[in-house]
């Protein structure tokens, strides 16, 4: 038994088999084979490193004709290494004295040899390092042969992996997908909050995995204590069943208070809406009794592989306004780049216009998203923002913009949309054009000018997620800067004080969408703060609405007001998990 830890993302416990993805997102396949088949392992090897050979003999001579020969030394060494003795003799002796498959002694080789030249601190050494990385990458595809995806499995798995995309993580097949633990990853990253979308416990930045994991081990995903457990012993699974015993009858007691409305006991209404990637999570909103769609993150559309039209965004938009059946949905106009990226081998060829493709940029999070993205490309953006007035036609819609850092974004934005109501009015076509249009507050400039925007916008939804980016200047998708990425850090709460006040002070209504708003401990000192409406992953809402209706409001501004003292997000957690089971103490510290 293995016991690793990591960063939980998504709540909820699987037990499963692991479907194991190498560095180089490979699906690998099992690791032993049958002492009788070492004799075929070897062939497979023989046969691997020929096609290898033609592959690399190609390109060089491609490379040559195209560049000179000076570019094409690079598979010349390509070429020695494939021959290299020591190499392939340990290969060989994986497969015949381990009775490793094929594919895994050369991936456990090539990874070995890899690991030993970047130890040596000399720029030639990484260079050869990374030669022999790509070599792996050749021999482990050709070994493979057009393995399965990541989408598709004939039976539960878990899948383990260095990384996830948020677009593979979108395209997952959850009948069969019951969780997933990734090596890299940091708390507010978009896979995280993808997998909280499709509701499967994950867990991500839990350091190495793939070397203690094995294809086909059982496994325990525990994504509410961030706990991965590999091959785990008798106790262990029992003690596991019991924590899924008690967190079902935690669902059911919640279960019983599904249909009442959050109010404090003082009776201050606390909107609760959902945040959705997926149309189809509209119905998990309904199901939560969500006042609304409070975030709609329409980038999914790109991102789940599809290559969407007007009238795809058209006809999503459609049906989450329809499932909600007249309580309103922010949808939040496209943010893509950073870490929500479209890969160049996703867009089918045929397609014209390349949509959102970004080139890779050196610092993506300060780069071309969001909001930017879509007022260089206002093509694009004038399509999503006529689908969504005409969607606006069927029930109550909002226009969210997401990153706006300065008044000349959202105006030049805000003239787009006025610019698409006229081509619709002129075109006759069903529409609405009274649809309110808002800015996402994720940058600490936006704040500060907070009072300039609240003249001209007609709401505000705070992005604690990108804001904890920007104001504490740490990357929300790296574990190695995990430590500091804290969204009840002090500096940002004055962000959200100074948010809530000034939107108050102009009449404008003001909610919190980003993940700080699903953890129930934060739920009391967001209302001392002052907000009375949050959007929240549609799964989280009964457990927020228990904490709102257990409290005065008297209670959460005095709670509020000694945070606000508070110099660090240590013990601003801590004094709020305090006080958090104080109010429910027949809580077990586990369930949350
Ligand atoms: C945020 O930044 O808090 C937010 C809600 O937007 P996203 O997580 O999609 O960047
Ligand atoms: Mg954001």
């Amino acid at each position: 038994m293995k016991k690793l830890t990591g960063i939980a993302v998504s709540p909820g416990v699987a037990f499963a088999r692991a479907a194991v993805f190498n560095t180089d997102g490979q699906q690998m396949g099992i690791s032993n084979c049958l002492p009788e088949n070492v004799g075929q392992e070897l062939e497979l090897f023989q046969e691997a490193l020929q096609t290898a050979s033609q592959e690399i003999a190609a390109c060089r001579d491609d490379v040559a004709q195209k560049l000179g020969d000076g570019y094409a030394a690079i598979f010349k060494g390509h070429l020695v290494l494939l021959q290299d003795p020591g190499l392939l003799k340990s290969v060989k002796d994986g497969i015949q004295n381990e009775f490793f498959t094929a594919e895994y002694a050369v991936y456990a080789t090539l990874t070995s040899y890899a690991q030993a030249f970047q130890r040596i601190p000399n720029p030639y050494m990484a260079e050869r390092a990374n030669d022999i990385l790509d070599l792996r990458k050749r021999l482990v595809r050709i070994l493979q042969k057009g393995k399965q995806q990541i989408q598709s499995f004939d039976e539960p798995v878990v899948i383990l992996s260095y990384d996830l995309t948020p677009s593979e993580t979108a395209s997952m097949d959850t009948a069969h997908v019951l969780a997933f633990a990734t090596e890299i990853g940091g708390p507010s990253s978009h896979t995280a909050i993808v997998a909280e979308g499709l509701h499967i416990p994950a867990i991500v930045g839990v350091g190495p995995i793939l070397k203690y994991v094995h294809v086909g081990d059982l496994v325990i995903v525990d994504g509410d204590n961030g706990i991965l457990i590999i091959d785990p012993d008798e106790e262990t699974k029992e003690s596991y069943r019991e924590l899924i015993q008690q967190r079902e009858s935690l669902n059911l007691c919640l279960d019983l208070q599904r249909e009442l409305p959050a109010v404090t006991l003082d009776g201050v209404e606390i909107e609760l809406q959902g945040n959705i990637e997926f149309p189809y999570e509209a119905q998990v909103c309904r199901q939560n009794n969500a006042s609304g769609v409070g975030l709609y993150r329409t980038e999914f559309l790109y991102l789940s592989g599809q290559h969407p039209n007007e009238d795809d965004h058209f006809e999503a938009y459609r049906k989450v306004i329809e499932t909600m059946d007249g309580k309103p949905v922010t949808i939040r106009t496209v943010d893509l780049g950073a870490d929500k990226l479209l890969e160049r081998s996703k867009i089918s060829p045929d397609v014209q216009d390349r949509d959102y493709f970004i080139e890779s940029e050196k610092n993506p999070c300060l780069g071309l998203r969001s909001i930017r993205l879509s007022l260089k490309r206002a093509d694009l953006f004038r399509k999503q923002l006529r689908a969504i007035f005409r969607a606006a036609y069927y029930g109550p819609v909002r226009i969210l913009f997401p990153l706006v850092a300065t008044l000349a974004e959202w105006r030049q934005a805000r003239m787009i949309a006025e610019d698409v109501k006229e081509d619709l009015m002129d075109g006759n076509i069903p529409f609405n054009p009274n649809v309110p249009m808002g800015i996402m507050v994720e940058v600490p400039s936006t704040v500060l000018m907070l009072d300039r925007f609240a003249q001209e916008v007609d709401f505000f939804s705070i992005g604690t997620n990108d804001l904890t980016q920007y104001t504490l200047a740490v990357d929300r998708t790296n574990m190695d800067v995990f430590y500091l990425y804290n969204s009840c850090d002090p500096a940002i709460l004055k962000l959200i004080e100074m948010t809530v006040q000034t939107a108050n002070r102009f009449q404008k209504p003001v909610c919190l969408c980003g993940q700080l708003s699903g953890s129930p401990i934060y739920t009391t000192l967001l209302i001392g703060l002052g907000l009375r409406s949050m959007s929240l992953a549609p799964g989280a809402i009964p457990e927020v609405k228990r904490v709102c209706r257990h409290v005065l409001t008297s209670q959460c501004r005095k709670i509020a007001a000694r945070v606000m003292k508070m110099e660090n997000a240590a013990e601003i957690r801590n004094y709020l998990w305090v006080e958090h089971q104080r109010l429910f103490p027949d809580l077990d510290g586990d369930a949350f």
